[in-house]
């Protein structure tokens, strides 16, 4: 898209927000919306509070011929510190509604509040969902997952917006496509508007004592305390990431502002303050080309590099 079609379509954006009342902020770093608090800024930015806004968004900004970027909790992924451009659409829809042992929840839920929820009500299966930071969208899109658990096991139907077609429509499980850290979400333009998640009968108090364990777990071996965005490469097959990294002996190692942790290899930290994504970037692209050489393991990124990179993430 050329600069001038881009002013013309954020033009255009604009008068339509301003005509339908809603508040489109210029310019916002998206650092401060991301984990790992690196990233310049988004041309316009909109928080979506209700399904309904988040579709009338999408519906605005491809009219305006826009890009569109959905932001969950922004906990998996590495904004270019020259920004994004167009519009980004914080969903922050988060209704949540318990039908027997079905757990409806719009987009923007967070994934720890769900699992609380869960364990409150007596509903078994989704105790592991308090160690993802992120949104039920965001956790649908990767197919997150941790100890044991993963979405493809409790997700039964999504509710999604077509971005080709401009309609809504209800997806079974089986047609998401759910893999390892992956779903059809990944490789298409459909936006998740939510979902419903089938658990089982359980035992409050029983359920509580799994959520408490995996948070004391998650303390005592993840860098918590520091700006990350998780797991930052999948792990190859039969091995661990974090295996390959620290035998290689990168633990600790630094590029600028961002840092390969000493509690857990996998994960990269930046540096309060001024952080940069191009440094995360550059150390991430040193831990594959050196554990590459060391063990002839080309590591794969399970962190998403978004906005204006110069070139796509291996
Ligand atoms: C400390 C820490 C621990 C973590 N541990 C785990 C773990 O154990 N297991 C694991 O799997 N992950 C883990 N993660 C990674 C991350 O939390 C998950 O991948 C999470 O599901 C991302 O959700 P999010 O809302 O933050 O997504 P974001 O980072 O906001 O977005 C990620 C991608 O999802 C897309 N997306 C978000 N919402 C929607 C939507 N509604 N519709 C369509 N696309 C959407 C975005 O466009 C973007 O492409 C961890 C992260 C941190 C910081």
């Amino acid at each position: 898209m050329s600069a001038v079609t881009t002013a013309d379509g954020l033009g255009r954006l604009d008068e339509a927000a301003a005509a339908a009342g809603i508040v489109m902020e210029r310019d916002v770093a998206l650092s401060g919306l991301t984990t790992l608090r690196v990233g310049g800024p988004a041309d316009r930015l909109a928080i979506a509070e209700t399904v309904d806004q988040l579709v009338a968004l999408l519906r605005m900004a491809a009219e305006a011929d826009v890009p569109a970027f959905v932001l969950g909790k922004g906990s998996d992924i590495v904004v270019a510190d020259a920004g994004m451009r167009g519009l980004v659409i914080r969903a922050r829809a988060d209704a949540v509604e318990i039908d027997g042992t079905e757990l409806h929840a719009e987009a923007g839920a967070s994934m720890a509040a769900l699992a609380k929820r869960c364990a409150r009500d007596g509903l078994a299966g989704f105790d592991w969902g308090i160690s993802i930071p992120g949104s039920l969208g965001g956790a649908i899109w990767a197919n997150a997952g941790a100890h044991g658990g993963e979405m493809a096991d409790v997700v039964r139907t999504v509710d999604v917006f077509d971005a080709r077609s401009g309609e809504r429509r209800t997806l079974e499980h089986d047609a998401c496509a759910f893999a390892y850290r992956d779903s059809r979400f990944k490789h298409g333009r459909e936006v998740i508007l939510g979902g419903v998640l089938q658990l089982e009968r359980g035992e409050p108090g029983a359920i509580a004592e799994l959520v408490d364990g995996h948070q004391q777990h998650r303390r005592a071996t993840q860098p918590l305390a520091d700006q990350n965005a998780g797991s930052v490469f999948r792990n190859p097959l039969g091995d661990h990431a974090g295996r390959l990294i620290e035998e290689a002996g990168l633990k600790g190692h630094r590029i600028g502002s961002a840092r390969v942790s000493d509690l857990h290899a996998n994960f990269i930290v930046t540096v309060r303050g001024d952080a940069r994504g191009a440094d995360v970037r550059a150390l991430g692209d040193f831990v594959r080309a050196v554990v590459s050489e060391r063990f002839g393991v080309d590591l794969r990124y399970e962190i998403e590099f978004v906005g204006a990179w110069p070139e796509e993430a291996p």
